[in-house]
């Protein structure tokens, strides 16, 4: 037997499709939305769609942005010449909050896995490559996870710069293996940072 009207329960069952969001805080959240004024919830909505319309990819690093350019790229104050290949922007977000890195990033959203099926197609590679033909970059720190995909993204990565003469390098193994960047304290980040070597 249904306990909720349908309205109610497409919301829950929407609310759980979410990651890390289980039936009861679906369910609990479903009530809580429920019980707010209506300006508010249009207000949640409105954020929900407009962001989801808006949001794109960076049209130089592939970070999500509302702009062409994200602000990171257009600002002339960073370092241009150095990009930190990063995974997703969860990670470019955990670089950013040490504030001491100075450089531009690219976005991968996501690391080659024979496993899964991903190959270099699928994640932001060939942006990468067209990106490095300008003369302008001298160093490429791959800042990808010590997990096993972000390893094998990291040597190919290597493997497809280094006829280009950039300098290539990896962060330190400071970071633990099989850690997410976004999880590694802002103190670990930066000593695998400076402890980068050459690849
Ligand atoms: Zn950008």
């Amino acid at each position: 037997m249904e306990y909720f009207s349908g309205h109610i329960s497409e919301l829950i069952e929407q609310l759980a499709s979410l990651p890390g969001i289980g039936s009861k805080t679906a369910q609990r959240l479903a009530f809580y939305i429920i019980s707010m004024p209506v300006d508010k919830v249009e207000r949640l909505s409105k954020a929900l769609v407009e962001t989801r319309k808006n949001v794109h990819y960076c049209k130089t690093c592939c970070t999500l942005t509302d702009a062409d350019e994200c602000p990171i790229c257009s600002s002339p104050k960073r370092d241009h010449s150095t990009i930190m290949i990063v995974e997703t922007d969860r990670d470019l977000a955990a670089y950013e909050k040490t504030g001491k890195y100075e450089g531009v990033y690219h976005v991968l959203h996501g690391a080659i896995s024979p496993m899964l099926g991903i190959g270099p197609d699928d994640i932001k590679l060939r942006e990468l490559m067209q990106r490095l033909q300008s003369d302008e970059v001298k160093e490429v720190i791959v800042a990808t996870n010590s997990s096993l995909e972000g390893e094998t993204t990291a040597m190919y990565i290597s493997k497809l710069i280094k006829p280009t003469g950039i300098k290539v390098t990896r962060i330190a193994s400071g970071v633990p293996v099989g850690g997410d960047l976004e999880n590694i304290d802002e103190v670990t980040l930066l000593r695998a940072l400076e402890g980068r070597v050459q690849l």
